[in-house]
């Protein structure tokens, strides 16, 4: 990615369950030196295959309550009965290396981000359509028929909050969407609010502008 140097944002990607968001958070961040993952804490407990300190900090509810107690969170939610959270230190810690975090969290959250985190830029992911939504949650294989159902009526709640994200893609092409999502942050990248040392950066060039015109140009 080109332009200005920018202050990097973070990138909230929320979704329905079942609509890709945690395939495009991860390939997103995969080999790229622009974006890292935010790992969450959470209390759900690690499904087959999933690492801890990779894909979630795993933790019991009481180091969960601590962690929210002492501010170590910058957002936390209940989500299907577990608790959720984004860790402050992964904010500061893609910051500190001019990147990128991408935060992969349900609405509640998002709207916490929206508040503590105004920079952030906040992304909905569209299914392409509810059978497409009702298959992925079915293919998982870890989620029985009560589970869908419960994922699906969280569904009708995030669906209404679509309309207060910044940007919705639809997921109906991993590569596609990939390609709409950096497409996206680099014209974000772009807006003037967002450029590092802007200011400076015009007041020299005006300075050169106007020591042409004294010399070089002068009439
Ligand atoms: P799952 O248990 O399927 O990995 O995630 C369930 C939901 O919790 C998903 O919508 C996921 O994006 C959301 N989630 C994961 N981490 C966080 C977090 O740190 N904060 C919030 N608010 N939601 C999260």
């Amino acid at each position: 990615m080109s332009g200005l140097p920018f202050l990097p944002f973070p990138l909230v990607l929320a979704a329905p369950s079942g609509a890709g968001k945690t395939t495009l958070a991860r390939l997103l961040v995969e080999g790229s030196a622009d974006f890292t993952f935010s790992v969450s804490a959470t209390t759900r407990p690690p499904r087959p295959g999933e690492r801890d300190a990779v894909d979630y900090h795993f933790v019991d509810r009481q180091v969960f309550e601590t962690m929210a107690a002492g501010g170590e969170l910058v957002e936390w939610a209940e989500v299907h009965g577990e608790l959720y959270g984004t860790p402050r230190r992964e904010l500061d810690g893609a910051a500190e290396l001019g990147r990128h975090v991408v935060l992969d969290i349900d609405v509640q959250g998002a709207r916490q981000i929206r508040r503590q985190v105004p920079e952030a830029l906040l992304l909905y992911v569209l299914p392409p359509s509810v059978e497409a939504l009702v298959s992925r949650l079915s293919g998982r294989g870890t989620e029985g028929p009560a589970q869908v159902a419960h994922r699906l009526q969280t569904a009708l709640g995030e669906l209404r909050a679509a309309t207060e994200f910044d940007h919705v893609v639809v997921n109906d092409d991993l590569d596609g969407c990939l390609g709409e999502i950096r497409g996206i942050v680099e014209a974000e990248r772009r807006r003037a609010a967002r450029a590092r040392d802007l200011e400076s950066r015009l007041e020299e060039m005006r300075e050169a502008i106007v020591g042409l015109l004294q010399d070089e140009y002068a009439t």
